[in-house]
């Protein structure tokens, strides 16, 4: 971890803990730190909060959180927003943060575009990183990418409607995505460069079911070869066989699922113990190896880490008391549960 300097043009805005990242997990961390009595701040990267659920599906449903039969992941990110509000957090979007410096009293963080924050302690919740797209290596790809022809993520199923849809990748994103469009879109493929899928075996059976009855065409064993049209205005996709046959496909609209591409970024220089560019954390306390600073999400690894939200939620739970310890060592602490402590009044 670098040294504070006090180099910035407005002084440093203060806090007791300083999240870094806005995904569920950490929106969760301000409700847990609230209930201890813990102002927060929260940075992110991206310009709204929720992390991958609003990022990467926020239509989808999510049925593993405890309590929700079924939630769209734009519904949980709410839910959790609300969750958080009665504490007031402090967000501070669109700002990656660039550097971590301990400091006399705690954690002095900066982000890209020059904001500083003062925290007691700091929590990061960032996810697997700035995270952002594996893109397949096509020649002409930033120009469709800018006229949107080419997307990595799906904001809203409606706006693929009577469109012509090349899905290209085979895990469960690219399956669930070609079983969620093709009722709505004008026609559909999915690219693949193995006849096996990684997706659910449940989620596969249905798309092989909608491709016999000729809703869904599968390019299998195929790859992207190049991009045709004029003006960014997508009209063909070239793929390609292993053994070097090409074809075209005519499209409207191309998305490669070919997952994220795990990128630390600057939190790789913060001077904590990484295993495969993940934070190593004690899972007692969420602890990272520097003192002060806690880690939870998916971010973390610890023997038998679950990259699940529940478990980031737990992770938190952790965190918030053992943060709570570190910048309080001296109170006597009485555990109280939600049920006895209630919410703070408006
Ligand atoms: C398609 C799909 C379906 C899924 N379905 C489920 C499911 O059904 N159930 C389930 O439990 N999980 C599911 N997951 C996984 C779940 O979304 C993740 O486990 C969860 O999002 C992790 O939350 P997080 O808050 O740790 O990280 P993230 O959601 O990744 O959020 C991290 C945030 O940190 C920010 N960040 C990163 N670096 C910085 C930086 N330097 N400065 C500032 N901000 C930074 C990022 O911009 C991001 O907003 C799914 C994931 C995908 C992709």
């Amino acid at each position: 971890m670098a040294n504070s300097r006090a180099d910035n043009q407005s002084p440093p805005r203060k806090t007791d803990i300083a999240i870094i990242g806005a995904g569920p997990v950490g929106l969760f961390c301000v409700f847990e730190c609230g209930m201890l009595d813990m102002r927060c701040a929260v940075l992110d990267a991206l310009d709204a909060p929720g992390g991958q659920c609003i990022a990467l599906y926020p239509e989808k449903p999510i049925y593993d959180i405890p309590g929700y039969p079924e939630i769209s992941a734009g519904d949980l990110v709410e839910k959790l927003l609300a969750q958080a509000r009665p504490f007031q957090p402090a967000f501070h979007l669109g700002q990656p943060v660039t550097s971590l410096a301990r400091t006399a009293t705690g954690f002095r963080l900066a982000t890209a575009k020059g904001v500083t924050l003062d925290a007691g302690a700091v929590i990061i919740a960032a996810g697997v990183g700035a995270f952002g797209p594996n893109r397949p290596p096509l020649a002409n790809l930033a120009r469709f990418e800018a006229s949107g022809a080419v997307q990595y993520l799906v904001k809203r199923r409606d706006d693929f409607a009577n469109k012509r849809v090349v899905i290209a990748g085979g895990g469960d994103s690219a399956v669930d995505w070609a079983l969620s469009l093709s009722p709505i879109a004008r026609s559909l493929a999915v690219v693949h460069r193995r006849d096996k899928f990684r997706a659910a075996p449940e989620s596969e059976r249905r798309l092989r079911a909608l491709a016999a009855e000729g809703h869904v065409e599968l390019i299998v064993p195929y790859q992207l070869d190049a991009l045709e049209g004029a003006g960014g205005k997508l009209k063909t996709v070239i793929v390609k066989s292993l053994d070097g046959k090409t074809r075209g496909i005519p499209a409207d609209v191309l998305l490669p699922f070919y997952g994220l591409a795990q990128d630390l970024g600057p939190i790789a220089g913060f001077g904590l113990n990484l295993e495969r560019n993940l934070i190593v954390v004690d899972p007692a306390t969420s602890a990272t190896s520097a003192k002060g600073v806690f880690a939870v999400g998916d971010i973390v690894t610890y023997p038998g880490k679950l990259k699940l939200i529940l478990s980031g939620f737990a992770e938190v739970a952790q965190a918030a008391h053992a943060a709570r310890a570190y910048l309080r060592p001296s109170e006597v602490f009485h555990f109280e549960y939600s049920t006895t402590r209630g919410l703070p009044k408006p």
